[in-house]
C-alpha cells in the first residue's frame, strides 16, 4: 500500500466535497463577493451531508469523533471552488466544537444535530475590539446574575465574528471575575443562542475578500448556569481543543486555494505565447510555476500529516496544526502573487478568478492564529524542553 496515498475513506470524502463544489461552481463568483450568507450556496450545503463531518456521530455527525483529516480534505476541495462555501462549512465545526467537548448532554442533543444538518449556523466569538491575538485581554464578562443564583449575565463586545449576522448560536469566550480579593479571573466558554434577549449584531466593515462577518454585543444577556460549557476556567482548554482539530483544516483550505490559482496560471502560461513560444518556456515564468507547485505539494503533505496527527490525538497536536497552518497560508500568499505575475495584466482584472484567489489568500495569514504569533508558539515549543531543563522560569513565557 502506498504510504502517501489518502486511504479510500478520505478519497470518498473528497469526491463527496467535489460533487458539492461542482453544484456551487456556477454562482461561486457571486457568493464569494457576498458579505451575507448566500442563499443558494447554503441550500446546496444543507442538502449535502458535508456538515456531518463537523459533529460526532452520537449527535448526528459522520464519525465517532470529528476527524480532522476528513475536515481538511473537504475544505481543500471547497476552498478551491468557493471561499464562501468553505467558510460556511468550516464554521459549523469551529463554532460548535466547544459544545461537543464541553457541553452538557442536553445542549449537545439540542444543538449538534441541527449543526450537523446545516439547519443551525454556528459561530465562535473570541476576538474583541481591543483583544485579537492577546485573548487573555478580553473584557467580555460572565457573572452570576444574583449571588448564589443559577443564572449568569454575559456582557461585552465581540468583533469580526464569522457567520455572526446569520448565526443561530455563538460559543463565546468570556472572563469570569474572581470573587472579591480571591485569586485571578478565570476564562470560560458559554453557549449563547443568537435569539437570546440582549444579543445584538451589527455589520463589520467589508474586507478585501468579502466574508460574512459581524460585531456582536452581549448586553446583560441572561443565561442558565448550564450554558457555561464545563466548569469555570475551561475556556482556553476548549479554544485549544477547537484549534487542534480545525487549524490544520485552514492549511487544507490554503492548499485548495493554491491548487486553484496554479491551475489558472498554468493554463495561461501554456496557452499564451510571447517571443514565439509559450510563456512556460520562458525561464523566469517556469521558475514561478515550478516554485509554486513545490509550495503547493509540500503544504499539502504537512497539512495531511498535521490533520492525521490531530485525528489520532487532538489533545497534543496543536504544534503540528500550527506548523501546517503557518506553512500553507504563507505559501498561499507566495503562490497567488506568483500566479498574478505569470498572468501579466490578466492577473489584475477585477473579479477574475485569479484576482479573487489573490484577495482570498490574504486574510488566511491573520485569522486562527496570525503568522507571527504562530511562529512564537512554534519556536517556544521547539526549545521548551531545553528551557525547562536549564531555565525553568523562562519556559513559562
Ligand atoms: C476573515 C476573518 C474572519 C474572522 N473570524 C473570526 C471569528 O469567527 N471569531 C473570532 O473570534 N475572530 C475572528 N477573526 C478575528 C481574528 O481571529 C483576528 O483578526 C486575529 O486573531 C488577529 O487579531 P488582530 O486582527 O486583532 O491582530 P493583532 O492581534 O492586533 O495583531 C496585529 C499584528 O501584530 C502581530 N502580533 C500580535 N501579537 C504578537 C506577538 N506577541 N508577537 C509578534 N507579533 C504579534 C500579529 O501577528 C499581526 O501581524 C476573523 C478575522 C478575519 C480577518
Amino acid at each position: 500500500m502506498a504510504i502517501f496515498e489518502l486511504p479510500q475513506l478520505y478519497r470518498d470524502v473528497k469526491a463527496e466535497a467535489q460533487a458539492v463544489a461542482a453544484e456551487v461552481a456556477p454562482f461561486a463568483a457571486e457568493a464569494d463577493e457576498s458579505s451575507e450568507v448566500h442563499g443558494p450556496t447554503l441550500a446546496i450545503l444543507r442538502s449535502s451531508r458535508l456538515c456531518e463531518l463537523m459533529v460526532p456521530s452520537a449527535y448526528g455527525g459522520r464519525f465517532e469523533r470529528v476527524d480532522p483529516l476528513a475536515v481538511c480534505v473537504a475544505r481543500e476541495v471547497c476552498m478551491k471552488a468557493s471561499a464562501h462555501l468553505d467558510a460556511l462549512l468550516a464554521l459549523q465545526g469551529i463554532g460548535s466544537y466547544a459544545i461537543a467537548v464541553g457541553g452538557s448532554e442536553t445542549q449537545r442533543r439540542t444543538w449538534l444535530p441541527r449543526v450537523a444538518s446545516g439547519e443551525s449556523l454556528a459561530a465562535l466569538a473570541l476576538t474583541e475590539p481591543e483583544a485579537g491575538s492577546d485573548l487573555k485581554a478580553i473584557t467580555t464578562t460572565l457573572r452570576p446574575a444574583t449571588p448564589g443564583g443559577d443564572e449568569f449575565l454575559l456582557s461585552g463586545n465581540k468583533s469580526f465574528i464569522s457567520n455572526a449576522p446569520s448565526a443561530d448560536l455563538f460559543t463565546v469566550l468570556a472572563r469570569e471575575p474572581a470573587p472579591e480579593g480571591d485569586g485571578e479571573d478565570s476564562y470560560s466558554m458559554v453557549l449563547v443562542p443568537a435569539d437570546a434577549p440582549g444579543v445584538q449584531v451589527s455589520p463589520t466593515p467589508e474586507i478585501m475578500a468579502p466574508h460574512v462577518l459581524g460585531e456582536v454585543e452581549f448586553r446583560d444577556v441572561v443565561l442558565p448556569a448550564d450554558n457555561r460549557l464545563g466548569p469555570a476556567g475551561k475556556g482556553f482548554a476548549h479554544v485549544f481543543a477547537t484549534l487542534s482539530v480545525f487549524r490544520s483544516s485552514v492549511a487544507g483550505a490554503a492548499v485548495g486555494l493554491m491548487e486553484g490559482a496554479l491551475e489558472v496560471a498554468a493554463r495561461h502560461a501554456a496557452e499564451r505565447h510571447q517571443f514565439g513560444r509559450p510563456l512556460v518556456r520562458l525561464g523566469s515564468v517556469a521558475n514561478l510555476l515550478a516554485d509554486s507547485w513545490v509550495d503547493l505539494e509540500s503544504s499539502r503533505l504537512l497539512a495531511y500529516r498535521a490533520a492525521d496527527t490531530a485525528r489520532l490525538d487532538p489533545a497534543t497536536t496543536l504544534d503540528y496544526s500550527s506548523l501546517a497552518k503557518l506553512a500553507a497560508t504563507e505559501a498561499a500568499g507566495r503562490v497567488v502573487d506568483r500566479c498574478v505575475q505569470v498572468m501579466g495584466r490578466w492577473g489584475l482584472i477585477k473579479g477574475s478568478r485569479i484576482e479573487q484567489y489573490y484577495r482570498q489568500a490574504r486574510p488566511m495569514r491573520l485569522y486562527e492564529g496570525a503568522s507571527e504569533v504562530l511562529r512564537l508558539g512554534i519556536a517556544n515549543r521547539l526549545c521548551r524542553d531545553i528551557l525547562e531543563q536549564d531555565m525553568p522560569g523562562d519556559a513559562q513565557d
